[in-house]
């Protein structure tokens, strides 16, 4: 699993002026997001939560369940589900 782009990750006062992508560029890859507990997070649920995702860990309001600390693309996981939502993660040559 690489590392999330650092540009993807905010601290503090940024939370709010980030997004996290939806899809790779280049490629259109469809990406999901990793909390600190290894659960698979969506692109709509990490924006949705993006004060709680986007978290620095050294921050009291730091939840494991919500920090993204990765970001990966799946390729071709039919059966990836997001941990918050339970819709399937899209993924770029499965089904
Ligand atoms: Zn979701």
């Amino acid at each position: 699993m690489k590392t999330l782009d650092p540009s993807l990750l905010s601290n503090g006062m940024e939370c709010s002026a980030i997004e996290y992508d939806t899809f790779a560029w280049p490629g259109g890859y469809p990406i999901f997001y990793v909390t600190q507990d290894n659960a698979p997070l969506c692109p709509k649920c990490a924006n949705d939560n993006i004060s709680l995702c986007a978290c620095p860990a050294e921050s009291q309001e730091a939840d494991p369940q919500w920090r993204i600390i990765a970001a990966d693309i799946n390729y071709e996981d039919d059966s990836l589900y997001c941990d918050n939502c339970n819709q399937r993660i899209e993924s770029a040559y499965g089904e």
